[in-house]
């Protein structure tokens, strides 16, 4: 008798639990349990929460086409990684400098790698710079550094990988997104699901295409019928290609050329969403240097790139660099690509000294700059510790109203500037 007792409250809670669930799963109102909850929940709790958010996702698939039986035979046996969960969640402390970043990117023996693939794929690039108006240098660079030219694309299972960030990550809904297009992907047999591997973020193939840009802009261009970025080089590059095209690729365009910016310039102007044509900064005293570039017509529409900031090289920046940003939007990407394209044919060294005397910011003290730029009413965005282009707005006032060089690049004299401001 007494245990029977015992045992039925504690089974009537199980059960309202799990029909409290269902009734979320139903309405649509479930929220996934908060990121602090995912390492102390035990594998029963997830399993149960999991399931839960299974059960939504799979009616929004079939709403959007995917056959039932084909989402219960892709989502069998499927559980969320932790891996993914602690990847999506780290906050590196400490960033790589960007000399640092581009000595890596054209390291020599991948400069050699790139130079044998050039030589091994000379036909298919040379059908797609006809086609597609894009340099093979410059496909040739995106693979080696998307994937290392194909060795290395990740291991990860995409659908496993997606469903995690979706049901557990820090940008759920874009996860779900990314997860759906997967699901069709699948469904139209370009590829198995064993064979889909990528990054913990999703990112597929020797491409690193999100599945998204990969229905975008995937390409079949070897003909068999399928859009393989995962085994097939001439797919790879041919979907790069097409990618980069749809950006805003110009054929027969530069990139860039780097710079001699004159005495008391006004480093305020190094702004990428700041353009003017080559011709009105020739005017303002900015002279192109080196020989590696080649000529810009006057009327080319450029942006003044700092990536080191005053003391660092500068580059006028062209509308094919921003293409390749829509590849992944970091200016020190960009520069990578472009540098180790050049450097397929003995080019890409820069003029310029870069700063290697100084320190890059930690996170800790990237936040804190925000947080007093903040206190001093110059910047009103997160205190997450990305500078992005609000930061560097709220720097370049900082800097304008201490009579410092305005190129919104943040430095630990400024930071140690701005202590004193506020104490
Ligand atoms: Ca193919």
């Amino acid at each position: 008798m007494l245990d029977s007792r015992l045992r039925r409250p504690a089974r009537r809670r199980l059960l309202a639990g799990s029909v409290l669930l269902l009734a979320l799963a139903q309405t649509g109102t479930y929220a996934a349990p908060d990121l602090a909850s995912f390492s102390d929940a035990s594998p029963t709790e997830i399993a149960i929460q999991f399931g839960a958010w299974q059960a939504r996702f799979r009616e929004q698939a079939l709403a959007a086409g995917i056959r039932p039986a084909f989402f219960d035979r892709v989502f069998s046996g499927i559980s969320p990684d932790p891996a993914v969960v602690r990847a999506d969640r780290s906050q590196p402390e400490f960033s790589k400098p960007i000399w640092d970043y581009l000595d890596g990117v054209t390291a020599p023996a991948r400069v050699r790698r790139g130079q044998q693939l050039l030589a091994i794929h000379s036909n298919t690039l040379t059908q797609l710079e006809q086609r597609y108006g894009v340099p093979r240098h410059i496909l040739v660079a995106v693979w080696g550094m998307e994937s290392n030219f194909g060795s290395n694309m990740g291991d990860n299972n995409v659908i496993r990988a997606l469903a995690t960030l979706a049901f557990e990550g820090r940008r759920p809904q874009f996860a779900s997104e990314q997860l759906l297009a997967a699901l069709q992907i699948l469904q139209q047999g370009d590829v198995t699901p064993e064979r889909m591997l990528g990054s913990w973020a999703g990112a597929m193939g020797q491409t690193q295409f999100i599945p998204s840009t990969y229905q975008q802009h995937a390409v079949d261009f070897d003909g068999d019928g399928r859009r393989d970025i995962w085994t097939s080089s001439a797919d790879a590059l041919a979907s790069t290609a097409n990618y980069l095209k749809s950006s805003g690729w110009q054929r027969g365009q530069q990139w860039g050329v780097e710079v001699n910016l004159p005495a008391n310039f006004d480093y305020g102007l190094a702004d990428m969403d700041l353009r003017k044509s080559v011709a009105e900064w020739r005017a303002l005293g900015v002279r192109p240097i080196g020989t590696l570039y080649g000529g810009a017509a006057d009327a080319q529409s450029a942006s003044l790139l700092l990536p080191a900031g005053y003391r660092g090289p500068a580059f006028l920046v062209f509308d094919n660099f921003r293409s390749i940003l829509r590849y992944n939007n970091s200016a020190a990407y960009a520069m990578g690509v472009s540098l180790l394209a050049a450097q397929f044919y003995g080019g890409g060294q820069i003029i310029a000294r870069w700063p290697r005397d100084e320190v890059m910011l930690t996170r800790t003290e990237r936040i804190e700059m925000q947080q007093l730029l903040l206190n001093l009413g110059l910047y009103s965005g997160e205190t997450d510790g990305i500078i992005g282009t609000n930061t560097k707005r709220a720097i370049r006032s900082s800097q304008q109203q201490l009579n410092l060089p305005a190129d919104g690049y943040p430095t630990k004299r400024l930071l140690e500037r701005l202590r004193t401001l506020t104490l």
